[in-house]
């Protein structure tokens, strides 16, 4: 790796805008521990504290047992005896006290020394597959503990200075521990770009490249790079030109102030007149400036999960009240749609272990699912959310619905909520209920559930993963998560076409609603509700005024005429072109 010379890498743009900032590594346990040095009388202190960590990690482990036993779910069960064994080895609790007393170290570096020589011994023996796992699970385990130790769960550095995030794989639990206003950029060698990771540095702006083979070979520790998410570029070691260059088209910066202010708050309306809400995706609270400065018709989608993934135990109904309540009065005078715990895939929390147990977690227990086994927090998520209802402009919305009678018992738990609330004297307000129509069942039974719910919200990013049966998360697989494929954009219609005959209003909330390419298509199809990461609202905005739905309706029959994503993509891009002028397509 040559330190000092200016070196191009190229991957995929995942989140428009430009930053520079120096690289932090993370690495797969993302985790700098740095060694302390401690006093001789400190010892029994660290020992102290290690021996606690220890029991603390035990407990955990034995709770995560007990809940399994519960559920019936035998074999993951015997895991956790493995890694309780791994945890309680002796060898390694002897060799970190007698580290600890011959070089006076903090624990916690004492302790990941250890794992690491232990597992490297294990790995060398060779490709013994008993020994591989023992490695897996002193790996796993010795990270609860380090956690444990540090007093924290799962809190990386502090960052003091605007850094870009170099990773090969970014977990969402990564991310979330981040103080997000100090990271100024994401760059990944995995490919995905719904991961939940790279949908978050979207909501907050943050500009994302993806894709970037080797990465971690390729840039070091606290280097200079510079990031363009508009074109998936990323430059190691920028010359200062390049560096003033970049301040100047930053400030001011991305789609945000290119935008003509008055036409931003206004309803976009294409040539023949037909109005679009153009709402904001966001995540947490803090999204709530960044959406109100980019002309957001209101939010279209509050994916309430991430209020859970930031602490170690759910929220409770005061703070879910507050940062719903907070929401609704912001998109005032618009709607604020709050989708219920979409926990599940990637989205996984510590205070529910079964669930990152689970084998296949994509097909798995998520959304809808967890909330219905989960009682006791999904009826606190509704209270709140029916308290915050008061403001009278708040929807709710249910995830990874396949079934009718999972609308119909999440809607009765809204009926006993409003009850229970009723004779409590608490006031509460009326809602909307929608569905995330996001699997193919969904798009299937679409008739049934629009005589149910009073709208629909097409959550793109799953329903391409269920219908390609595509892993949203899989690099070997990304070849396959085609938005364009004809079965997606069939399915999309159908959808639409049943929202329409049963007069409910249908939208779109997954990354592809602000695809420029497909814009054309939602509106021919009758979605005039698009909801998007905050950036992409401007340029949304504006293109909505080129186009003349009625016309692109009568263009669009060769569309469902086509037989592979490429033909669709051709005729869409064809479609996209002939209205909107070239800026739109120089970014
Ligand atoms: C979707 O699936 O399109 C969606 C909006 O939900 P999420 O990305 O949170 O799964
Ligand atoms: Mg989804």
């Amino acid at each position: 790796m040559e330190e000092f010379k200016e070196i191009l890498l190229e991957g995929c743009p995942a989140s428009p805008g430009l930053s520079f900032g120096s690289a932090l590594i993370l690495q797969e346990e993302h985790e700098i521990i740095r060694e302390r040095k401690i006093e001789p009388h400190e010892i029994r202190n660290e020992l102290e504290k290690f021996e606690k960590a220890i029991l603390q990690t035990k407990e955990d482990l034995l709770k995560a047992k007990a809940s399994l036993c519960g559920l019936g779910l035998t074999v993951e069960e015997s895991l956790f005896d493995v890694q309780i064994l791994a945890l309680e080895d002796e060898m390694i609790l002897q060799a970190v006290k007698e580290k600890l007393e011959r070089e006076l170290v903090c624990v916690e570096a004492v302790y990941q020394n250890i794992i690491r020589s232990f597992i490297a011994g294990l790995n060398k023996v060779g490709e013994d597959e008993y020994l591989r796992e023992r490695a897996i699970e002193i790996r796993d385990v010795a990270k609860r503990v380090l956690k444990k130790l540090k007093g924290d769960e799962g809190s990386l550095q502090i960052l003091d200075s605007p850094r870009i995030l170099i990773a090969d794989f970014l977990m969402l639990s990564d991310l979330v521990s981040l103080d997000l206003r100090h990271v100024s950029g994401i760059v990944t060698e995995d490919r995905s770009r719904t991961s939940h990771a790279v949908i978050l540095a979207r909501s907050q702006g943050i500009p994302a490249i993806v894709g970037i083979q080797g990465i971690l070979n390729k840039v070091i520790n606290g280097q200079t790079v510079l990031i363009d998410g508009f074109k998936g570029i990323l430059l190691v070691n920028p010359s200062p030109e390049r560096i003033e260059m970049i301040k100047e088209k930053t400030l001011p910066s991305s789609y945000l102030e290119l935008s003509d202010q008055k036409i931003l708050h206004q309803l976009a309306e294409s040539i023949d007149g037909k109005k679009v809400y153009v709402s904001a995706n966001i995540e947490f609270p803090e999204d709530i400036p960044v959406m109100t400065k980019s002309g957001a018709d209101g939010i279209g989608l509050y994916r309430t999960e991430f209020l859970f993934l930031k602490a170690n135990h759910p929220p409770s109904e005061e703070e879910q009240y507050e940062a719903y309540r907070n929401a609704a009065v912001h998109a005032k005078p618009h709607l604020v749609v709050i989708r219920t715990l979409d926990l599940g895939a990637d989205k996984i929390v510590s205070y529910l272990p079964w669930r990152w147990m689970e084998e296949n977690p994509v097909l798995g227990s998520r959304g809808i699912r967890v909330s219905l086994k989960e009682k006791e927090m999904f009826k606190t998520q509704l209270r709140s959310i029916l308290r915050a209802a008061v403001e009278g402009n708040v929807a709710v919305m249910f995830p990874m619905i396949t079934d009718l009678t999972e609308i119909i018992a999440a809607k009765e738990m809204i009926e006993q909520t409003k009850q229970e609330l009723f004779h409590q004297g608490i006031p509460f307000g009326e809602i909307k209920c929608g569905v995330m129509i996001e699997t193919p069942s969904s798009c299937l039974i679409a008739e049934h559930l629009a005589q149910t719910v009073d709208f629909f919200s097409i959550g793109s990013n799953d329903l391409i993963q269920y219908t390609l049966a595509v892993d949203r998360m899989n690099n070997n697989v990304e070849y396959l998560y085609q938005p364009f494929h004809p079965s997606v954009l069939l399915l999309i219609r159908m959808a639409a076409e049943a929202a329409h005959r049963r007069n409910i209003p249908v939208g779109i909330c997954g990354e592809i609603s602000s695809d420029l390419y497909l814009l054309p298509f939602f509106l021919a199809v009758g979605i005039y509700r698009l909801s998007m990461g905050s950036v992409f609202i401007p340029r949304t905005k504006r293109a909505i005024r080129y186009l003349d739905v009625d016309k692109i309706k009568n263009s669009l029959s060769p569309l469902w005429e086509a037989k592979t994503s490429k033909e669709t993509f051709e005729i869409l891009k064809m479609i996209t072109q002939s209205y909107l002028p070239s800026c739109f397509f120089e970014q």
